[in-house]
């Protein structure tokens, strides 16, 4: 082992984030070592704290050759993971015979036999936070270059960090930005941030795709959410290396309750790749689409709610960490708004769109009411379990019951102050809009509003066969006008910002980032430089803001992603499409 311990970067020592290359962490590393109390000090370590920036990038020697930096100054992850790279060997970014990319390098590291990468978080964070900053370096230098930012160039050079402060004032008050010049920026930004994976914004962008493809091929016809036990699922627990025979599964035997849910909190890779391995099958046996990886073409047959035309899915955290999805659907010849505004005034429309609920919305338990559903018994770890074969013989009866005892502890909704109850106007009312609307049938109303069977008003409706397939919590709802089409669009992807911008006010951030960005450049006389940097900078201040659960950041480091696309979109950029059009065109410049 080389290491000696004046070198050992800070990260080693649990102070992440202080990237090396990026000097704006500076002030990161001062409020660090600031925290540091003298009894810290005192302690003898036997690994000490050095005092110099750690560089993320790539160690190479005079002649160009990619090297390991050596003892004085070792590659980030060699130098901070010595247990992980032993002998100080073996790392990313190291000469090698073929150059191996620092993304393919990280998939490769997370799926080693002996599990040692993936087990540990800081190399699972600290990887990520590399990745996302070398994306932020990329947009921003791509952004400079837009004439859009060029023309702008100089306002956002006016900016003074008592313009953001003042703008942090007006975002506590919830008001639009006055300052023309703060707009621009916070534009630029947004636009650098888009093109990296994991913030808001990259997220925000899922909304145009739903209305591109609403304006494609109609309005969407379903939503569903569905929220796969990766503690329950034995499937979630294979990928962890639980020894269970998946052929003759028996819910007595392997890992308990205690230890399925340790494997799966210290096995992040496992929890991401059971939750996409199991949407997938969902996407293609389910609804019976299949894209490909570029979305090039899209196979389809028949699924459980007939021809799917469309899908679009968004990955979410949830508190504890767990992975859920979010997905609008199309359905193929579904009517236009407008054609569905007249067809619903018919009956024989109406009777054809409650026949569809019956068969595909469910939001009651054998008939039962709230009394019955209580007394019933609520039975436990029902994901940890196999859906029933289709090929036995009372199949049917089977299936029915099973998937009563799996709604009855999967499905009833229980108002609790953490989980969904605010205060409105001095009342506790439960944000999920519980209890729901009771109703005898299926039903659907000249004005569109529509319901299912539901004797229990804190039933939420589940699709039956994807509560036998993935045995687990779920909702689904019918869209059926299109004020509904925008209030999906908007929650859909305006679900995990909101949480981000709730934290902290950014344009606080972004005030005390820019005054530190103007003393850093000084003495800097390059503009495109300089305003490449505000941009990298401000985006990746705000990026530090953002919370991330393990196998969320699994999934973008192995390329599963946020999202699920059954289609490819090309973006336009118009703004790009308006300048050449005004310099062929010039007289559409004098053209309102
Ligand atoms: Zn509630």
């Amino acid at each position: 082992m080389y290491l000696e311990p004046e070198v050992v970067p800070l990260q080693s020592l649990g102070v992440v984030d202080v990237g090396g290359t990026d000097l704006d962490e500076r002030d990161a590393l001062s409020s660090a070592l600031a925290n540091v109390s003298e009894a810290d000090q005192r302690k003898s370590f036997a690994v000490k704290r050095g005092n110099e920036f750690v560089n993320e990038y790539a160690r190479t020697s005079l002649e160009g050759e990619r090297t390991d930096g050596g003892p004085s100054n070792p590659n980030h992850l060699l130098g901070a993971f010595p247990t992980l790279y032993c002998y100080g060997k073996g790392g990313i970014e190291v000469n090698r015979p073929i150059a191996v990319s620092y993304g393919d390098h990280v998939r490769r590291d997370l799926q080693y036999w002996d599990k040692r990468f993936r087990k540990d978080l800081h190399y699972v964070f600290q990887v990520f936070g590399v990745l996302q900053k070398r994306q932020v370096c990329n947009s921003a230098g791509i952004q400079i270059k837009k004439s859009d930012f060029q023309k702008n160039e100089r306002v956002i050079q006016s900016l003074k960090p008592s313009d953001l402060t003042q703008a942090a004032e007006e975002e506590k008050r919830r008001i639009p930005f006055s300052n023309p010049a703060v707009r621009c920026l916070r534009k630029h930004i947004k636009s650098t941030r888009a093109k990296v994976m994991g913030t808001d914004e990259s997220r925000a962008n899922l909304r145009s795709k739903v209305w591109s493809l609403t304006a494609h091929i109609g309005p969407p016809s379903l939503w569903i959410t569905v929220n796969p036990s990766d503690t329950g699922d034995p499937i979630a627990q294979v990928l962890a290396g639980a020894d269970i025979d998946l052929d003759r599964f028996m819910s007595g035997r392997g890992p308990d309750a205690t230890a399925r849910s340790n494997a799966i909190a210290g096995d992040p890779f496992a929890a991401a790749k059971y939750f996409h391995f199991i949407i997938d099958c969902v996407l293609e046996i389910l609804f019976g689409v299949k894209a490909s990886k570029r979305g090039s073409h899209v196979r389809r047959k028949t699924g459980i709610f007939g021809d799917m035309a469309a899908y679009i899915g968004a990955v979410e955290a949830q508190g504890r960490g767990t992975l859920h999805f979010h997905v609008i659907a199309w359905l193929k010849g579904s009517p236009t708004s407008s054609r569905m505004k007249e067809l619903l005034q018919k009956e024989a429309f109406r009777k054809k769109v409650a026949e569809f609920i019956a068969a595909n919305i469910r939001s009651d338990i054998a008939g039962a009411n709230g009394h019955q559903i209580k007394a019933m018994k609520k039975e436990k770890a029902v994901s940890y379990s196999r859906p029933v074969d289709p090929r036995q013989q009372n199949y049917l009866a089977c299936a029915r019951y099973t998937e009563e005892i799996l709604a009855r502890a999967t499905q009833v909704h229980t108002c609790t102050t953490e989980a969904c109850l605010k205060l409105v106007k001095n009342r506790l009312i439960c944000k999920r809009h519980a209890p729901f609307a009771l109703s005898e049938e299926d039903w659907i109303a000249p004005d569109g509003s529509w319901g299912s069977r539901r004797r229990y008003g804190y039933i939420n409706a589940w699709s039956p066969p994807i509560m036998q397939a993935v045995r687990c919590n779920q909702d689904i709802k019918l869209i059926s006008n299109r004020a509904e089409t925008k209030d999906v669009t908007w929650y859909f992807s305006g679900y995990v910002s909101k949480n981000q911008r709730e934290i902290s006010n950014s344009s606080a951030l972004l005030a005390k980032r820019l005054a530190f960005h103007d003393k850093q450049e000084r003495y800097s006389e390059d503009t495109k430089f300089r305003n490449k940097r505000l941009l990298q900078r401000c985006a990746n201040t705000l990026s530090r803001e953002q919370v991330f659960s393990a196998p969320e950041v699994v999934s973008y480091l192995m390329g599963f992603g946020d999202r699920k696309l059954s289609h490819y979109f090309v973006p336009l950029y118009m703004a790009e499409i308006y300048a050449t059009l005004r310099n062929t065109y010039p007289i559409l410049r004098y053209q309102k």
